[in-house]
């Protein structure tokens, strides 16, 4: 049996199998409860990372890809940085009402 890693948040009980993600994994389900700035934001760091990985890919020009590689580690810390500090927090912090916005999308309010 495989290991499994949960979802941050810590109210869902869904897990992942420990091979295909990072050591932290939000569900789909919790990630659509988030603000859609929320969202926005995180998308476009994985579309700028991606998109200098593509990059990289297609340039035989080692500084040039160094470059790209630089540009694209600032982006992951900048993707880091906003699990840590906004992703994260919106579940672990209890004063928060969990969920609620999903169950206001749910409801059709
Ligand atoms: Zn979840």
């Amino acid at each position: 049996m495989s290991e499994r890693i949960a979802c941050i948040n810590p109210h869902c009980r869904r897990t992942f199998k420990a091979e295909e993600h990072s050591s932290e994994v939000i569900c789909r389900k919790c990630f659509r409860s988030l603000p859609e700035h929320v969202r926005k934001e995180h998308r476009s760091y994985w579309r700028e990372i991606r998109m200098w990985d593509r990059r990289s890919k297609r340039t035989g020009d080692e500084l040039r890809i160094t470059k790209m590689i630089a540009l694209r580690d600032r982006v992951s810390f900048r993707l880091g940085r906003h699990w840590d500090t906004v992703i994260k927090p919106f579940f672990t912090q209890p004063e928060k009402p969990m969920g609620l916005e999903s169950f206001l999308e749910d409801v059709g309010l």
